[in-house]
């Protein structure tokens, strides 16, 4: 468990402020965004979800009756795309023949549903992660690239295994999935103004806090 978890916290929050993540209108609409997230920039999720809006096909009705090619041109921004589509495609049917909607689905207890989101093509630990924590509001903790570079800084070993970092955060935090919602979202802004592949440690809010 590591002690720095909670001050370090409390600096990003007072420089950063909150982040007001994940951005998306429903629970369903958060699920896509991390689907189409993958190997992918923000920026072009939100072309892809604005276009999907505009046609009128996000809701998981509306996807499921689309044909998938007009899903594959809507989403082109976001790369692999005939993967991701597949991967949407795949994953609406799921959660409305299995619980009719996502809330329902997201209902569930953390593991369970973890397990069962884990156990779909190309949901991967993070994805699945963030569909939990920002979607279902659970209490779990996302880990990726930009979260593994800050517990290096810290001196949290940001080699281990997904699950292993996973509990390091958990554990030395209190369990609230607000509180894991919005420290993720801090480490991904730290990640874009000071902790890039280059690190500019000048002025990081984590500075004081380095290993
Ligand atoms: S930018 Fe430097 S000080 Fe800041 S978190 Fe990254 S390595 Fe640490």
């Amino acid at each position: 468990m590591s002690k720095k978890l909670g001050p370090v916290y409390q600096a990003l929050f007072d420089r950063f402020g909150p982040q007001h993540w994940w951005p998306g209108d429903s629970p369903w609409e958060i699920a896509v965004g991390a689907i189409l997230t993958q190997q992918v920039a923000w920026k072009n999720v939100e072309k892809a979800i604005g276009a999907l809006k505009e046609k009128r096909l996000l809701g998981i009705d509306e996807m499921i009756g689309a044909d998938a090619g007009t899903i594959k041109e809507l989403i082109r921004t976001v790369g692999f795309y005939n993967q991701k589509t597949a991967r949407l495609l795949d994953f609406a049917l799921y959660v409305k023949n299995h619980y009719g909607n996502i809330e329902k689905m997201l209902d569930g207890e953390t593991l369970k549903v973890r397990g069962e989101l884990l156990s779909l093509k190309g949901i991967g630990r993070e994805t699945a992660d963030s569909i939990l924590l920002y979607a279902g509001r659970h209490p779990i903790f996302v880990i990726d690239a930009y979260t593994r570079r800050f517990a290096g800084c810290i001196g949290i070993d940001p080699e281990q295994d997904y699950d292993d970092l996973r509990a390091v955060f958990e554990s030395g935090l209190e369990r609230n999935p607000q509180l894991f919602n919005e420290y993720h979202a801090l480490i991904v802004r730290l990640g874009k103004e000071h902790c890039r592949t280059k690190p500019l440690c000048e002025g990081c809010p984590v500075f004081p806090f380095r290993k």
